[in-house]
């Protein structure tokens, strides 16, 4: 790893360290947290008791927020399901299913490129017997749906295909998945963590049947998620995973988290009201981020369609760059890397390589989560810093020295080590 010196200036009004990893988790509005507030003082009911006026604000609490959500995904408060978060959502989508279907059919087919808790939980119903067919994606991160249509057969009860890529930001054909699914009789679930509140979502124009979705990722709290299951067209049913008590409509029992559910629910509120604008800002400020440093440095590319791109978010490569050093150079930005920390060491991100990306340039890769909260003057300082660093480390590069030169990398023989 190589440690290089820079010193670009920071602009005034941009503060030290940046926040630029939005797809990670995000900043809580304070209009979240101001809702949020008297649900953690006065008003701290249980929202399931009957017989008393705290129950019963804590549970109005609880019903505005359901309709707030259905309000974002055009659902009904009652197809509402809340969780502890989108892994809980998506083990309890995943696993309900094949519980309450079992006797219908054996499969379900997701894809390589999914959120870890939708694959794990995947791998375990593969335990349990369960068939799992994990499509590909094309290099551009979309499913083809022509391997859709032939990995369904007559034991096919659920397609679980996420809308948004957390790494990537590249959104799947949702509609087109959701019209087969429905033309072929079997249940299309999509984790929407990263879709919603960012890009319009409409679970009757789209024909989904269950949904995930998580408040942290939408500037509300963590530790508070939600599930849509549909009632109507065809009525969905999920075994319930957690049992005891019965809350939501014995679909998830356990006591339910108020002053999380209410943020939740003034975030879907808020998306709601400035999806829109704020789509165009992030995309404003994510277009300002790439072509700054399109202009200056060359051998980067972008990672996954930007046909079919969320609007924040930019995943590029650095190529003849190391991965780490890069990450070093930028500290004071928080950004991810192409690499993901499992056990002690640093693989490859595993969406990268589903796009066909070396072990090399997917470590090389940076993913910028540009969030609410990110401004003009800190999209200009993160480019100048990247820029400044990549081409400090390059000049250490022999690799870069060697195709600057006009050598062919792919016909040099390296001697073994
Ligand atoms: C963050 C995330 C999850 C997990 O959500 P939690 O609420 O943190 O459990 C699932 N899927 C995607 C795509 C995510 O980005």
């Amino acid at each position: 790893m190589s440690k290089i010196e820079s010193n670009v200036a920071v602009p005034a009004g941009v503060q030290l360290p940046i926040y630029m990893d939005n797809h990670a988790t995000s900043q809580l509005d304070p209009r979240v947290l101001e809702a949020m507030m008297p649900y953690f003082t006065t008003k701290f009911g249980n929202a399931a008791s009957r017989n008393h006026s705290f129950g019963w604000e804590a549970e109005q609490g609880v019903e505005t927020a359901r309709e707030q959500i259905a309000s974002l995904i055009g659902a009904t408060a009652k197809e509402i399901i809340f969780t502890s978060g989108a892994t809980e959502s998506n083990n309890l989508a995943l696993k309900g299913v094949a519980e309450m279907y079992r006797e219908r059919g054996n499969h379900i087919i997701t894809q390589v490129t999914e959120h870890k808790a939708v694959l794990d939980t995947c791998k375990r119903l593969e335990k349990q017997g369960f068939r799992v067919t994990y499509l590909p994606v094309k290099a551009d991160g979309l499913i083809d749906m022509e391997d859709l249509k032939r990995a369904m057969d007559d034991k096919t009860i659920l397609v679980s295909i996420m809308w948004a890529n957390n790494e990537i930001g590249v959104l799947q054909p949702i509609a087109e998945i959701g019209k087969l699914c429905h033309e072929r009789g079997v249940l299309f679930h999509t984790d929407a963590v990263q879709a919603v509140g960012k890009v319009p979502v409409n679970v009757i124009a789209d024909n989904v049947d269950l949904l995930s979705l998580s408040g942290h990722k939408i500037y509300g709290p963590k530790g508070v998620g939600a599930l849509y299951v549909r009632r109507r067209n065809p009525r969905v049913q999920v075994a319930a995973q957690i049992d005891g008590g019965g809350h939501e409509r014995g679909m998830r029992s356990g006591t339910l988290n108020v002053p999380g559910i209410v943020g939740l629910g003034k975030a879907c509120e808020i998306a709601q009201q400035e999806m829109a604008a704020e789509a165009k800002q992030l995309a404003h400020l994510r277009d300002r981020l790439k072509a700054k440093l399109e202009s200056e440095l060359d051998y980067i590319h972008v990672n996954g369609s930007m046909e079919h791109h969320l609007p924040g978010n930019l995943n590029m490569s650095f190529v003849y760059v190391e991965g780490e050093s890069l990450l070093m150079g930028i500290h004071e930005i928080a950004v991810s890397s192409g690499s993901a920390c499992t056990s002690a060491t640093l693989e490859p991100s595993y969406v990268l390589k589903a796009l066909g990306l070396g072990d090399d340039v997917a470590h090389s890769s940076i993913r910028f989560g540009i969030g609410r909260y990110n401004t003009e003057a800190e999209i200009d300082y993160t480019a100048a810093k990247v820029i400044d660093v990549v081409k400090k480390l390059r000049e250490l590069s022999p690799l870069y020295e060697m195709v600057k030169d006009g050598i062919d990398l792919s016909k040099i023989e390296w001697a073994a080590h």
